[in-house]
């Protein structure tokens, strides 16, 4: 366990063994993303440049998501590169990308600079275009129904290497790299691979420097920025009190704590009843509501008791603080868990619209190019393995 990390270890057996391993990684290089004003003026002058130099940095970086020399005409040409170099060291590059949804829906598969791999998706809607990103290589929480949690954990992501997906999906979007030409993105939602509590502390500089206005950030609202948890209850807890109104999601996925134990294992070490508490806590402190997210899979959770049962759960705390985002499972290759029937899903809906709860099925984007968190990353490897 890093400083960097909220402790979570819990019966789950891959958290332990995969925070073992990420222990004696070698770091990424230090991008001007992980460092704050501060520290990147003192880089500035001990590299023999004067402070001045990092404001216009950080202009090229936020405000024109660039990292291209050739751009910077305000920095003297015989420093361009060596500043690039020693500032903006290549973090993430990308393996391949795929479209969906007609170009409207783009998934791409990074290679990190240890040869791991992570993905980001980005999506357009009527009204926003939205990334979603990961925070970790893989994920130690052992949902047994994720292909995420299938990989396991490898390690956090550094700040640089969560803000460089953002400003490669800007870059794309304003660039018109999406169906229905150039566009700004405008929303983030870390749902990608990982469980952003596990990575709090870069999670969270990564939250200020996309939140803050240019050109110290990308400008992109914090009440515009989702942190999804699995339920880490000290997380939950710590962001609350960030002063910043990102907007909570929790990954509940189950109605009572047996059935929970089973898929969440986390759930283990912080119960529904804890988790419920710690979100309802999180929506008095910033007013935000708090998004419950639901995987509907036949048979196992989305029966009618079920709804009924978190219908309760939610009400017993008033009304109008969460809204529910049950999301039709898009099933693993291999896996025992599938999709709910139509007529579940409409039955699971009703419930929970007739107990007072907003509750909406969440649009599955990209299903056909492997859509659900981390299926594009898990099949890499699955590739690599089997050749
Ligand atoms: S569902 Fe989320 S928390 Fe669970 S293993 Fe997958 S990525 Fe991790």
């Amino acid at each position: 366990m890093t400083d960097n990390s909220i402790a979570v270890e819990t019966a789950a057996a891959p958290v332990a063994a995969s925070l073992t391993r990420h222990k004696f990684r070698p770091k990424p290089p230090t991008h001007l993303a992980d460092m704050t004003p501060e520290e990147r003026k003192t880089v500035m002058k001990e590299s023999g440049f004067p402070a001045f130099r990092v404001r216009q940095l950080e202009n090229h970086y936020f405000s024109h998501l660039s990292i291209d020399p050739d751009t910077m005409t305000d920095l003297p040409q015989g420093i361009r590169r060596q500043l690039v170099e020693q500032f903006f060291p290549p973090l993430i590059t990308k393996v391949y990308s795929r479209q969906a949804d007609n170009g409207t829906t783009i998934k791409t598969l990074w290679e990190l600079f240890d040869h791991t791999k992570i993905e980001s998706v980005l999506m357009r809607y009527p009204t926003r275009t939205t990334l979603c990103i990961s925070s970790q290589v893989g994920c130690g929480m052992g949902c047994p129904f994720c292909a995420t949690g299938m990989l396991g954990l490898t390690r956090n992501l550094s700040t640089a290497e969560i803000v460089e997906q953002v400003r490669a999906a800007a870059l794309l979007a304003a660039n018109g790299g999406l169906a229905g030409g150039a566009t700004r993105l405008s929303n983030i939602v870390f749902m990608g691979m990982g469980e952003p509590m596990a990575n709090y502390k870069s999670v969270v500089q990564a939250i200020r420097e996309i939140s803050a206005l240019p050109p110290q950030g990308f400008g992109i609202s914090a009440r515009n920025i989702t942190v999804s948890t699995v339920g880490v209850v000290p997380g939950i807890k710590k962001l609350a009190q960030e002063g910043l109104p990102v907007r909570l999601a929790v990954s509940l996925h189950a109605s009572n704590n047996t059935l929970r134990d089973e898929l969440v294992p986390m759930n283990k070490r912080f119960n529904l009843e804890k988790v419920m508490d710690a979100a309802h806590d999180y929506f008095l402190a910033t007013h935000r509501r708090v998004s419950i997210e639901y995987a509907l899979m036949r048979g196992i959770n989305d029966q009618k008791i079920n709804a009924i049962e978190l219908a309760k759960r939610i009400n017993h705390y008033g009304d109008n603080w969460a809204h529910v985002n049950p999301i039709p499972l898009n099933p693993v290759e291999g896996s025992r868990w599938t999709a709910s029937k139509p007529e579940d899903e409409k039955q699971f809906l009703r419930i929970l619209n007739d107990a007072g709860i907003t509750a909406t099925l969440r649009d599955t984007r990209g299903n056909d190019i492997d859509g659900a968190c981390g299926q594009l990353a898990a099949k890499y490897y699955e590739n690599e393995t089997t050749k």
